[in-house]
């Protein structure tokens, strides 16, 4: 099961990831957007991690709901309010669950990912990172009657991947990318690319 200490040790983790991956993300969305995906991720969630050296959280939803509000406000462009949105609805679904299983964390994965389409509207092939949560969320809930959090995670991770890669032949139908038209195709989505980072590093820091 995932506490608070898994809680934070994935932000600080994917703040890690993020950082470091920081010119490979720009460097994509310098193809199809504007070329700052990378330094407003890594801008955001080194903000995000901090959080939990300064502040002693006592829930798993206080601490996620802090993390939503650091990325909306730290993060300009679509990045940062929707990721900011996912983990705000994420931390809505762990009000009063302090040891989340696999049943709990793919409640709060979907619940963060409706927030992503709350806001951003995408569908399924409109070459965003709902393309990389949209089969990750699939491949987590056919994962889950094993019971098994590190599986459905790594499943969810490995989804999420195929999802991104399968963002390169799209044209794009939201965001920045889409003005672009036929010339976003041929290049892998940044958002997806840093979604599926996330999803990975959850399943090496929460499980
Ligand atoms: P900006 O495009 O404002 O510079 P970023 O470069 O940080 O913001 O983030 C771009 C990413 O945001 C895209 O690669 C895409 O995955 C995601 N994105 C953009 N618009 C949407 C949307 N409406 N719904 C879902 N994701 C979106
Ligand atoms: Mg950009
Ligand atoms: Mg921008």
């Amino acid at each position: 099961v995932a506490n608070l200490q898994s809680f934070t040790a994935w932000i600080e983790d994917y703040a890690r990831v993020v950082s470091e991956q920081a010119d490979y993300l720009t460097d994509l969305d310098r193809a199809i957007g504007d070329a700052d995906h990378g330094s407003n991720m890594k801008r955001g969630m080194t903000k995000a991690a901090q959080l939990a050296t300064d502040e002693e959280f006592t829930s798993v939803d206080a601490y996620l709901k802090k993390v939503g509000m650091s990325l909306v406000s730290n993060v300009g462009g679509a990045s940062g309010p929707l990721y900011g949105t996912f983990f705000l609805r994420m931390a809505g679904a762990f009000a009063g669950v302090e040891e989340a299983g696999v049943a709990e964390i793919g409640q709060g994965l979907r619940a963060g990912v409706e927030g992503i389409v709350a806001r951003g509207k995408a569908e399924t092939g409109d070459k965003t990172m709902y393309d990389a949560w949209a089969p990750a969320l699939e491949a987590f809930d056919a994962a889950t009657a094993s019971g098994d959090l590190a599986a459905a995670l790594t499943a969810a991770a490995e989804a999420a991947a195929t999802g991104r890669d399968a963002t390169q032949d799209l044209v794009a139908r939201k965001g920045r990318a889409s003005y672009l038209g036929e010339r976003s195709r041929g290049h892998i989505d940044p958002g997806a690319t840093s979604s599926t980072m996330l999803l990975e590093s959850a399943a090496r820091t929460l499980a």
